[in-house]
Formats: C-alpha cells, structure tokens, sequence
C-alpha cells in the first residue's frame, strides 16, 4: 500500500514525499479511506502510530477539492504543545497548497493573544485550538465557525482526563450541527464512547490491535504508598500456594535495592536485569524453571518473551511506564491456559499510569483493600494538581481527617468495584 493509493490530491502527495512519508502507517491505512467518504470515525491506535497524518491528509484533500469560506476544520488538542505540534505538521503536508493553518491556545501573554486574534481575523482554513482558549474567542465572537465542516478531537483521552468535557460539550453547541466529526484516541476508555455517542449519531470505529491479557489471569491491585509496599509485599510472599513468582520493579536501580531487601528479610531471591550477561541470563532461566528459585526479581527485560510455564504469580511492584508493558508483564503467568494472578501495587503517583492501562485493556482491575495493620493508601482517583501529593495521606492525619476526606469517599467506592469517577476538571490552558 502506498499514499497514492488513497488517491490524495497531487500536491498532497509532493509534501508527503518532501516529508519523506512512503508507506502509510496501518491507523492510517484504515482511517483515511473512512474520512474521506465523510463518514464519523472513533480510531483508536497508541502514541506514535502516525494519528496526525491520519486525520489531516483527508482533510485537506477534501479541503483542497472544495475550498468554502472561512473556517473548515477544527481540531481539539489537550495542550498547547500538541496544537503547536499538529499545526506544524499541517504546515509540512500543505506546504505545496494554498491551505492554511492557525494555532489558538492559552498560556501565552497579552500580545500572544492579540497575534492569535489578528491571524484569526484574516483567516484559516484548519483552527486548531485548546478548549479553553476556543471558547473565550468564540465568547467574544473573534472566531467564525459557521461554516465549519470537520471537527476533529486529538487525544481525545487525554482531554476527558483533563476534564474538558463541558469544554467540548459547550464548543459543540456552537458549531454547525451538519459536520463529520472525528474522534482519536491512544486509549479507549468507556467515557470515550459516551462522548461520541452525545455528539455524533453513527459512526464508524477503528482500533489498531494490541495484545489483550489472556483469560486465566486473575487481575488485581493495591492502592499502597511506597511506604507501605515492602509490607504489603512481604504478607503476599507467606502464600506457600504462590510457588513460582515474578516480580517486576521499572528500573535496574528499584529491581537491585527490592532484591535486596527481600534477601534482608530472609526471602530467596534472584535478580534479573540488563547486567546480566546473556549465559547469566539462561542459567538463571533454568534455576527458576527448574524451580531451584522461587522468586525472581526484574526489569521489563523480563516480560518480553520468556517462556515459562506455570508461573503462579506476577507482581508489579510498580505500575509499568507504558500501558502495553503491563500487558506483557502479567502475560508471563497464566500461559497455555494454566492460571495464574497478576498482582499491581500503585502508588499515588501511579494513579493516572494505571487508568490509562484499565483503558487499554478495557477493564477496571478490582482494588483490594490493604490489610489493616498497614493503614490507609491512596484514594483512586486522579488529580493533577500538583500540591497534591505533597504530603497528603501519607499516614501523617488522623482516622478522622481522612474519614472527613472527600476523596477517601471515593476511594470506598472504587473498592468496592464501582466505576470511580472520571478525572476532575482542574487543568487549563
Ligand atoms: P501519534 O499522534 O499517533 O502519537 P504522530 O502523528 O505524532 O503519532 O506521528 C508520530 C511520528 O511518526 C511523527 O514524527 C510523524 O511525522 C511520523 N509518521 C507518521 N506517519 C508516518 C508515515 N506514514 N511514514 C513516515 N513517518 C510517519
Ligand atoms: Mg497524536
């Protein structure tokens, strides 16, 4: 398959060999024939899959074959780095047509307003804009959407989590009703497909696959603050039942100072990370096969590959950095329709990390609550506010204040495995 393919406008087709673009990514390859039929489209592909292009070069074929006046396209961007972005990315793909883009979005000063407004006044084809920044020119009508026809979200995920919901909502009640709307995402959480179902009345939906956790896993996880993990560790470890484990820590370092702790208190522990030389590697291998070691301590080194069967426990001391490591970490037990349980600890930092893997997996992951003589942890929910985790929970309040803490409240409530709320609406831009 190649651009040309999708029969693109010729001048379309020269910014995308000045760009060095040859083969359409496989996002790309389903979405563009969609868009370019007019139709609605959720898609769904992880970071780095090609989305921009997927969504744009459409676009502006259909843009470049009927030029209407005024605004065409708005795209919905999260931050004011990814407006920045994708507008630079439209000025490479148009490079070679008259099509052209403006960035709106806050953070800037007085006079960054003024340039956004003066650029707006004169005119654009494609909008691309944070919701913040959108509503207050379209409050004081600088910005005509009247004959808008796309609408495109760009991480889409990312601005729900943001809490722009009624950003959107409001944005969407001033825009012509007549429009495709383009919904992109790297994750397909449950609040995605309620938006679009609020905004569009069908449409079609594409999701590049990634592996799913097989069946046989038992999934579970623990709010816990890094304090209370080794504890928490320790008392999953008694379980005589659990006799072949692996543990996963995210950096060399965390898997070096865990291990030792464990050999400290009196656990027979190995270590595997990239230190290792490859025949340390295999005899290692052996060992834990063999079921000469019970548990086996790593980095994501571990979670790619190996074959081991019966597997009878996997625990994330930490929440994996990329959604899809979970998925290959907690795929090492439960292979060949053995079982076997998946165990996350996730510390208050980890909250947002851990969503965005339930997301991926489509599936909340039941909370466990901590045994008692460890306390309280973190309560589920995502905040980005900064001064949050500066000290709050850390076990230094009292039963009382924490019982008096709204979010404890909510935390009960995920634990007791009902949909925790989605993010609160505490970032602009
Ligand atoms: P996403 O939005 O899915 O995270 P981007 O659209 O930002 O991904 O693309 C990631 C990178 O891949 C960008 O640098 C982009 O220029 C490049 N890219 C996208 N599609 C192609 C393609 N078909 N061929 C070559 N490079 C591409
Ligand atoms: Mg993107």
């Amino acid at each position: 398959m190649n651009f040309r393919d999708f029969k693109l406008d010729p001048q379309l087709l020269e910014g995308l060999d000045a760009m060095g673009f040859e083969k359409p990514t496989p996002i790309q390859e389903k979405a563009i024939p969609i868009i370019l039929e007019n139709k609605n489209l959720i898609a769904c592909a992880q970071t780095g899959t090609g989305k921009t292009a997927a969504f744009i070069l459409p676009v502006l074929h259909k843009l470049l074959q009927h030029k209407n006046k005024g605004v065409n396209t708005l795209v919905l961007a999260p931050t004011r780095e990814l407006a920045m972005q994708i507008d630079q990315q439209i000025e490479g793909f148009s490079y070679f047509t008259n099509a052209t883009s403006i960035a709106v979005y806050g953070g800037g000063d007085g006079q960054t307003f003024v340039a956004q407004q003066r650029a707006l006044r004169s005119g654009a084809d494609i909008v691309i804009a944070t919701p913040g920044r959108l509503i207050s020119f379209l409050g004081s009508k600088k910005i005509d959407l009247s004959n808008l026809e796309h609408l495109i979200m760009d991480e889409a995920d990312r601005m729900l989590d943001m809490g722009f919901y009624d950003d959107i909502m409001k944005i969407i009640s001033q825009i012509p009703k007549k429009r495709q709307n383009l919904l992109f995402s790297a994750t397909m959480p449950p609040n995605i497909r309620k938006l679009a179902k609020n905004i569009m009345e069908d449409y079609e939906e594409i999701s590049i696959a990634i592996s799913k956790p097989a069946e046989g896993i038992v999934q579970q996880a623990y709010l816990a603050y890094d304090t209370q993990k080794d504890q928490l560790l320790g008392g999953i470890l008694k379980n005589k039942d659990f006799k072949s484990i692996i543990i996963f820590a995210s950096t060399k370092e965390k898997v070096k100072n865990l291990s030792r702790r464990l050999k400290n208190s009196g656990e027979e522990v190995r270590q595997f990370h990239s230190d290792l030389d490859q025949k340390e590697r295999e005899q290692l291998m052996q060992k834990f096969k063999g079921k000469q070691v019970r548990i086996l301590v790593g980095t994501d080194i571990l979670s790619r590959g190996i074959d081991v069967e019966g597997i009878d426990l996997v625990v994330n001391y930490d929440v994996p950095p990329d959604p899809e490591d979970y998925v290959h970490r907690i795929g090492r037990t439960a292979r060949a329709e053995s079982t076997g349980t998946a165990i996350t600890f996730i510390n208050d930092k980890d909250i947002k990390r851990f969503k965005e893997i339930e997301g991926l997996i489509e599936k909340e992951v039941p909370k466990i609550s901590l045994p008692d003589h460890l306390g309280e942890g973190p309560a589920y929910v995502f905040s980005s506010h900064k001064g949050r985790s500066s000290g709050q929970g850390r076990g230094g309040r009292s039963k009382n204040e924490r019982k008096s803490n709204h979010q404890s409240k909510h935390r009960n409530r995920s634990s007791s495995n009902q949909k925790s709320r989605p993010g609160r609406k505490d970032r602009r831009s």
